[in-house]
């Protein structure tokens, strides 16, 4: 890989600390003004998240699959699987078709450890890929066989946080 644009590694942004989603946005902001095709599918959210409006001015395609509840880990609803599954689909079709430079799949972590999705399923779509397509993991908890095959893998701690003093979710900072 000698090109300064070669696409087509796999990312992987994990950890307990605060700044996995936000990292993948970054990137997308980034190669947005590079032209590059940018789609991000969000699993297990539907709250009201700053960057739905921003992503969409910068036209980057936004999929975002969940209920605006929480997922019990212990027993997911059939709506969480349900869910989660649709976002997979989606993420299936895209790479299918291959219309994307970048694919940011922003907590499919999350949905393999709570057990929504089956971690064949993201092992074939790394297998499926188009070469040259950059594909972005993000969550808590990511599974060992996906940091084996990654390109990439950065590890965000906690080392502080202001939710453990109390401080609640801020617009604009958490959300
Ligand atoms: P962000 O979306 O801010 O980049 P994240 O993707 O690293 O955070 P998630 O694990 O997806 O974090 O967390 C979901 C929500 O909880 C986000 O609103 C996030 O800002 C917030 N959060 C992240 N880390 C912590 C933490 N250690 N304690 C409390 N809340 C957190
Ligand atoms: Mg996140």
């Amino acid at each position: 890989m000698e090109k300064e644009d070669s696409l087509g590694l796999v990312q992987i942004y994990t950890g307990n600390g605060k700044g996995k989603t936000t990292a993948a946005l970054g990137l997308a902001v980034r190669a947005a003004g590079h032209n590059l095709k940018i789609a991000i599918i969000q699993f297990m959210k539907m709250w009201d998240y700053g960057e739905v409006k921003s992503l969409r001015r910068l036209g980057i395609d936004l999929f975002r699959y969940g209920t605006s509840g929480f997922v019990d880990s212990k027993n997911p609803s059939p709506i969480d699987l349900e869910q989660a599954d649709k976002a997979l689909s989606k993420a299936e079709e895209l790479i299918e078709k291959g219309d994307y430079d970048i694919l940011i799949l922003d907590e499919v972590n999350v949905a393999l450890d709570f057990k929504l999705i089956p971690l064949k399923r993201v092992i074939d779509l790394l297998d499926k890929k188009p070469d040259n397509l950059e594909l972005v993991l993000t969550g808590r908890n990511c599974p060992q066989e996906l940091i084996e095959r990654a390109h990439l893998v950065s590890v965000i701690d906690e080392i502080k946080h202001p939710f453990q003093k109390g401080i609640e979710a801020r617009k604009g900072i958490e959300f």
